[in-house]
């Protein structure tokens, strides 16, 4: 402000209007500078002395401030991550769904109860089982008008992805980081990773939320995606269009590798250059719909497969992040429900079994880590062995675990919070006497 006075009006306000301009996250970066330097030169040459000085003095300044910017943001990421790890690089959050509109004339006896970290079972009258979560998402009030219904859910997802974002800003920061819905078939896993045209979930917020921090960052990102699922051990391209006929031969060519940087790598997995957030929201759409579309009956095979969605950065001008190449997978896993209780036979007995399994593979991973076990088992499963890179060390991941509120699903219900409770016992001691 001061110096204002010393300017001609003009020109003050089109520096006010460069620092008016700078986005909150990342507030300077070259192209105010350079835009700054134009208009620097064209007042220079109007042979003004005085003003030249001030301008150059401005400059001065503005590349100061510049430069306590660049140190303040990385105090930022350094903080952000510090935090991120205080908390904990897995965290384990409950989401309940809530009963639906059909489900409210049924014989309904509560026997789920939460607050804002814990959820309570009723087992039976005299007993129940606590938990304990980084963060629980319960339906407020599942006796609520059809219209209320929609804004609850919305302002739940916003609540999921508040809890989301500093994963994000991991990711742009060069961290690798895993997302998973974790849960039963039906408890609202494909509506917290993909969500609804009218209520977008974790995948579209997370590309949006990547494309846009990287914009407002200083540095050059290339992001590319891929997409893939994991039936009965295979993984199969989503980005390919598939019939049932072709997935086994299209599922032979996809394989695990180590790359020689000790990462993992998929072979001839189709990997898509994106360079804006509708690109990659389209390629997830049509991932979506291959996946969908690729057997005979698409809800059964859907919920007995791992659907896996990675977003690739590359950032070659930051030396300081974490990683020139990290990975972030959203992962919206096959439904938990326990094969052998279901009268489940032949295939869907096969696809329930190779369900629970890697299930259970993952589940012993991510306890390992929690434990800082020397020997992690990612070997048991494909879906171990495809994370192995992005889970562990200074990666990040969440988890939701999805579960119903009604009566009938209250075994389901215990033994998805007992995984959950499992992969979360670090922070809790010995979780599962509670
Ligand atoms: P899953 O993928 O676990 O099998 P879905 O995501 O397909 O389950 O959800 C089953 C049904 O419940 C869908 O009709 C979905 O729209 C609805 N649903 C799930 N969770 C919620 C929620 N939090 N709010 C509103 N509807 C939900
Ligand atoms: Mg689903």
């Amino acid at each position: 402000l001061g110096l204002k006075t010393h300017l001609t009006s003009t020109w003050a306000d089109s520096v006010c209007n460069i620092i008016k301009d700078l986005p909150s996250e990342e507030p300077f970066n070259d192209y105010h500078l350079r835009n700054l330097n134009l208009k620097t030169d064209s007042f220079e040459n109007k042979d003004n002395d005085d003003l030249g000085t001030d301008v150059l003095k401005i400059q001065d300044d503005l590349a100061a401030l510049y430069a306590d910017l660049n140190t303040l943001n990385s105090c930022r990421r350094q903080a952000l991550n510090d935090y991120l790890d205080l908390k904990g690089n897995i965290r384990v959050f409950c989401r309940i769904r809530p009963i639906t509109e059909g489900e409210k004339f049924g014989s309904l006896r509560p026997v789920v109860a939460a607050d804002s970290c814990n959820v309570v079972l009723r087992l039976s009258e005299s007993k129940t089982k606590h938990y304990c979560f980084d963060k629980v998402f319960h339906p407020h009030s599942s006796q609520v008008e059809p219209d209320y219904v929609v804004l609850v859910t919305e302002k739940l997802t916003a609540e999921v992805f508040s809890e989301v974002e500093p994963v994000i800003k991991s990711a742009v920061d060069g961290y690798n980081a895993c997302i998973f819905a974790y849960g039963q078939t039906g408890t609202g896993k494909t509506f917290t990773m993909e969500g609804q045209p009218d209520c977008p979930g974790i995948v579209p917020l997370a590309i949006e939320a990547l494309f846009k921090q990287a914009a407002d960052s200083c540095h050059s990102f290339h992001f590319t995606f891929s997409m893939l699922e994991i039936y009965m051990g295979n993984l199969r391209d989503l980005l390919i269009p598939q019939t049932a006929k072709s997935t086994d031969s299209v599922a032979q060519c996809l394989s695990v590798q180590k790359d020689p940087r000790g990462g993992i790598e998929i072979d001839n997995l189709v990997t898509i250059r994106v360079s804006d957030f509708n690109q990659a929201k389209r390629l997830y759409g049509l991932g979506s719909r291959f996946r969908s579309t690729a057997s005979t009956n698409s809800n059964e095979t859907s919920s007995r497969s791992h659907c896996l969605t990675r977003i690739s950065m590359t950032c070659f001008d930051a030396p300081e992040r974490r990683r020139e190449t990290n990975k972030l997978w959203m992962v919206d896993l096959g439904g938990s429900e326990r094969v052998l209780k279901t009268k489940a036979w032949g295939k869907r007995l096969d696809e329930g079994k190779a369900i629970n399994l890697s299930l259970s593979a993952l589940g012993d991973v991510i306890n390992a880590l929690q434990r800082r076990k020397s020997h992690v088992p990612y070997r048991n499963s494909k879906l171990t062995q495809v994370l192995t890179d992005s889970l562990g060390e200074d990666s990040k991941t969440l988890m939701v675990v999805h579960i119903s509120p009604k009566e009938e699903d209250l075994c389901e219900t215990v033994c998805s919070l007992g995984f959950a409770a499992r992969v979360r016992s670090v922070h809790l001691g010995n979780v599962e006497s509670i």
